[in-house]
């Protein structure tokens, strides 16, 4: 076995452990979340703070990142717009690599978490040594990473992607002749040998959610709604993106499924989607892909545990206490924001980003 393929194999089981060990989200009454939602509205005017939070956690953070001017979006444009807000204090309802990424693009800034054990199944099973390890038997080959990577992995790579962006850098690094390796996602980075004719080496990492999405179930909720349109997400098997009708990044599943005159949209990515795609289409029935079914394990059913780790009451003793601050070594973040600009640069080119674009 490859060391590409025996680290997130041995890995595999630390991160099951992890997951089956997540703590349950502490339930709320109403009162108590209008209580939490008034506190934290309030400690974030006091401390010059802006809540910034991913498509993919609950509901109720993603409303109040938007009540207090803060943003909801994908991991990138999180990043994005910490940098260019005017609050001293980013705080990142998210998983760590974005905590580490609006950090790497805002050093002065202090970067809070609700909590630092939300952790990502592509970050832990793609560790810097033996990342680096495998790189280094491919001397000749530029090193493409994707944004769930740690700050050190980041530093390590020559090119930094996200699934809005990644075909295309892809086409631009084989106009030029490059010869690639990839990491961490096996399936992004199937799916984009087969768009672009890359014949990149994969290292073999899976998101413990997109990974769960199953064949014989989507087709068979295909064939009970057959004038759906079916949005995956390119983190899952190469069998489900077959099925789509749209394969897209968090934020292009939600400008197509709004852009489509299909009424019902059976969606392939993380449900804490629903909450801004219901917003963009409250008309439009939508139906998440399935992860149960005969062939299922389901360790996530559609919903990242690591996402689900964020909740007001953390939030709060956060906010409260100034704890969680994300630090980044200088020197490494002084390396992994040369591919992260190199990134950025391409897309502003490309038109991939617009000037107006947080
Ligand atoms: S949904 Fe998947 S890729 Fe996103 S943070 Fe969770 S494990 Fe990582």
């Amino acid at each position: 076995m490859s060391l590409a393929e025996s680290v997130p194999h041995k890995l595999q089981s630390r991160i099951d452990n992890i997951i089956e060990n997540v703590a349950p989200t502490p339930w709320l009454n109403d009162d108590q979340k209008a209580d939490y939602e008034a506190k934290i509205t309030a400690l974030l005017k006091e401390k010059n703070a802006v809540l910034i939070a991913h498509y993919y956690v609950e509901d109720e953070l993603q409303a109040l990142a938007e009540s207090t001017g803060g943003y909801v979006s994908d991991s990138l444009d999180m990043a994005n717009f910490g940098a260019k807000h005017e609050a001293q204090t980013l705080v990142v309802c998210g998983v760590r690599f974005m905590g580490e990424t609006s950090k790497i693009l805002s050093p002065e800034k202090t970067v809070l978490m609700p909590t630092l054990d939300a952790e990502c199944s592509l970050d832990l099973g793609c560790p810097i040594d033996e990342f680096s390890q495998f790189c280094d038997q491919y001397p000749d080959h530029v090193v493409v990473v994707y944004a769930n990577t740690s700050v050190e992995v980041k530093a390590r790579a020559d090119w930094i992607v996200t699934s809005s962006n990644a075909v295309q850098i892809i086409n631009h690094l084989i106009a030029e002749g490059k010869k690639i390796i990839w990491g961490p996602d096996k399936h992004l980075g199937q799916y984009i040998n087969n768009k672009t004719g890359a014949d990149m080496i994969l290292w073999q990492g899976n998101c413990v959610v997109h990974d769960e999405f199953k064949l014989y179930e989507l087709e068979a909720l295909m064939d009970e709604y057959p004038d759906a349109m079916v949005l995956v997400h390119p983190e899952s098997p190469e069998a489900v993106i077959a099925k789509a009708d749209f394969v897209g990044s968090t934020k292009q599943i939600i400008a197509a499924g709004s852009a489509s005159d299909a009424q019902t949209l059976i969606i392939a990515t993380d449900h804490g989607l629903f909450y801004k795609m219901s917003q963009q289409v409250p008309n439009k029935r939508l139906i998440p892909a399935p992860t149960g079914g005969k062939s299922a394990t389901c360790k996530s059913c559609a919903h990242c545990p690591w996402m689900a780790m964020n909740t007001l009451v953390n939030l709060y003793e956060t906010l409260r206490d100034g704890t969680n601050a994300i630090e980044v070594d200088e020197a490494t973040r002084q390396k992994a924001l040369i591919p992260l600009n190199r990134m950025l640069d391409f897309s502003y080119q490309q038109g991939i980003l617009t000037a107006g674009d947080a």
